[in-house]
């Protein structure tokens, strides 16, 4: 099976195609040579997957998924959320983003937060969403170098160790994302759920 993966991040495309299994060959937008940047307007991550998956259907007439991600912070009134891209502005500066997270929590005993995924696939006409959740919290400072975005300053609960600390296998052990995939593949009958 063919499938077009609707996404410019190149760590995100990375990250799923570890996951699938040599049955799912993934195309990316590179592929169909896109090089635009997907509208991604809406209020929410359901949304904004929805509206990624529909414009590469309604462009491109594939069958393809998306996904959108937020992280959702308990003392900030579940902020970035669906603006994680651009908390600190329209530059989608990783580092910014963090310290403006950092700041707002630093006089709040209350450090819990959520990353949060959501994958719309658009297949033989019918759309389908799945979603992946893992829960954490926000270390005070930043920590590790590997993966991308809010890695470095989130740990997921019981890992002593936060995303970026972890190499990419690991955290596609724990991760939103491969929750989120994992749900994919069990309905696609790739795969049987091993957790929720
Ligand atoms: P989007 O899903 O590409 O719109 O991602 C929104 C924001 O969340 C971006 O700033 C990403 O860097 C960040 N983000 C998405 N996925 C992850 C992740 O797995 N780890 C850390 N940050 C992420």
């Amino acid at each position: 099976m063919k499938i077009l993966f609707a996404s410019a991040n190149k760590n995100k495309a990375e990250e799923i195609q570890k996951l699938l299994p040599a049955s799912i060959e993934m195309l990316t937008l590179k592929d169909i040579q896109l090089t635009e940047d997907i509208p991604e307007t809406s209020p929410t991550i359901e949304g904004n997957a929805i509206q990624k998956a529909n414009y590469i259907t309604e462009h491109f007439q594939l069958d393809c998924f998306a996904d959108d991600t937020g992280l959702e912070v308990t003392a900030l009134n579940n902020a970035p959320g669906v603006l994680s891209a651009r908390y600190a502005g329209d530059q989608r500066n990783d580092l910014d983003n963090m310290k403006l997270v950092l700041d707002g929590l630093a006089s709040s005993s209350d450090r819990s937060a959520r990353f949060k995924t959501v994958i719309a696939l658009n297949l033989n006409g019918e759309q389908h969403l799945f979603e992946g959740i893992v829960n954490g919290e926000i270390r005070t400072e930043m920590t590790g170098t590997n993966g991308f975005g809010y890695d470095p300053i989130f740990e997921p609960e019981g890992c002593g160790k936060t995303f970026a600390q972890m190499s990419m296998d690991e955290k596609n052990r724990y991760s939103h994302r491969a929750r989120a995939l994992e749900k994919m593949m069990v309905f696609l009958g790739k795969k049987t759920l091993t957790a929720d």
